[in-house]
């Protein structure tokens, strides 16, 4: 070997995230090349996948792709930090109680769970080590995908790690906004704001939009797109400075929470040469 591939290999064995080999002409897989592709792996440059999930379905005043929308900003704005790639969003999944909305569309758990395994193994078979996955949409698709996650780590050796950002970053909500969020609430709103401003249509809200969900009470299909976490808390505030507040924070803090999670299973040496 010489010198020249020597020391980028040691400073990447140093610090994996701070000093990156190459950079690659693009950190997303649906723009990369086969060539470029192969480069990166055989060269062990990259090791991480981004993976953003969600579904279509009604959020209030925003799109209905709200959450393929966020994961995928998010997963961008990572990559970087995180030397990580990104896969493409995985745009359907699975919806309950807003189905019946306009513009839903709802694929069977059965077969989402089918389609996301499928998805996982391919980018555990093409060598990616840890397989993140940012998910935007709650309900039942969450212990589908962690129950495939914990499949596939235990299969293929590689390391899974399923994220509900709003879940993950809570905190953050009540930080900026001084209560609790919702679905299409304050919290999302602000998310899908500082992203798609153009996409978010105030002038077609009402507080009546808005309910929580109410205890000895289950309505099917729930009448309200925007569901707030807690009665009285959570009502979108469209603040541009909020919105703007409110994703730098939060993807701070996921970029901190991946990060961590990566480090501890390189220093437990988790998987590694498989
Ligand atoms: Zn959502």
């Amino acid at each position: 070997m010489s010198l020249f591939r020597l020391i980028p290999a040691l400073l990447v064995a140093a610090s994996p995230f701070a000093v990156e080999a190459q950079e690659p002409t693009t950190r997303q897989l649906n723009l990369l090349g086969w060539q470029e592709f192969s480069e990166i792996m055989e060269r062990g440059d990259i090791e991480t996948v981004l993976v953003p999930t969600g579904t279509l379905e009604p959020h209030g005043v925003l799109p209905n792709g709200s959450d393929n929308l966020a994961p995928q900003a998010m997963a961008a704005e990572l990559a970087p930090r995180l030397n990580a790639l990104v896969a493409p969003t995985l745009n359907y999944g699975f919806t309950g109680s807003f189905a019946a909305f306009p513009g839903n569309l709802s694929i069977s758990e059965a077969t989402y769970e089918a389609f996301v395994e499928e998805i996982f193994a391919g980018l555990a078979a093409n060598g990616f080590l840890n397989i993140i996955v940012i998910n935007g949409h709650g309900g039942g698709q969450t212990a589908v995908l962690s129950r495939v996650a914990e499949r596939i780590s235990q299969e293929h050796r590689v390391r899974t790690l399923v994220s509900n950002w709003w879940s993950a970053t809570s905190d953050i909500t009540f930080e900026v906004f001084g209560e609790d969020g919702g679905h299409a609430g304050n919290n999302e709103s602000a998310y899908i704001q500082a992203i798609a401003p153009e996409h978010v249509h105030p002038e077609r809200y009402s507080a009546d939009m808005a309910e929580a969900r109410m205890a000895g009470i289950n309505a099917y299909p729930f009448p309200s797109s925007i569901v707030l976490y807690q009665e009285g808390q959570g009502y979108p505030d469209f603040d541009p400075e909020d919105a703007a507040e409110y994703f730098e924070r939060v993807n701070e803090r996921m970029g901190d929470l991946i990060e961590d999670h990566i480090r501890r299973w390189n220093l437990a040496g988790i998987y590694r040469g498989r």
